[in-house]
């Protein structure tokens, strides 16, 4: 997958404050804002400030300093969203099989209700 970065991405207008956001969270090197559109009572959208495309990318180029930001600001949202101890779903969707939208890294943090299976089988 082509891991060039397009700083045209409206999560990168939001690291720039071009845009608004409904912050949930800031670190050092991470960003969580609510979800625009909701799926779930509560969706949060986690991101990196680095210009990383998805999950692998970030894997790959992060310093352990942004991977161990990134990794501590998904949990701290999920305490922060009230969806720790019921339980919540984490999602990275990448590329096209993914079917991603925007191109910069973002986990989102789904909860507050029962979501359901996964997936559908493969059949
Ligand atoms: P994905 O399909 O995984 O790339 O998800 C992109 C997500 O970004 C969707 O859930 C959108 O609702 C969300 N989104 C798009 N624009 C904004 C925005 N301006 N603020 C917050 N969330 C957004």
């Amino acid at each position: 997958m082509d891991h060039t970065y397009d700083d045209q991405n409206i999560f990168a207008k939001i690291l720039r404050g071009e845009i608004p956001n409904a912050t949930v969270l800031e670190t050092e090197h991470s960003l969580a804002f609510n979800d625009i559109s909701p799926q779930a009572p509560a969706h949060v959208l986690v991101i990196p400030k680095g210009p990383y495309v998805c999950f692998d990318h970030f894997a790959a180029a992060a310093s352990d300093a942004e991977i161990a930001d990134f990794t501590r600001a998904v949990g701290e949202v999920c305490r922060l969203a009230g969806v720790a101890a019921d339980g919540y779903r984490l999602i990275a969707n990448a590329g096209r099989d993914g079917v991603q939208d925007v191109p910069h890294l973002h986990v989102h943090v789904l909860g507050g209700r029962r979501l359901g299976r996964m997936l559908s089988p493969v059949s």
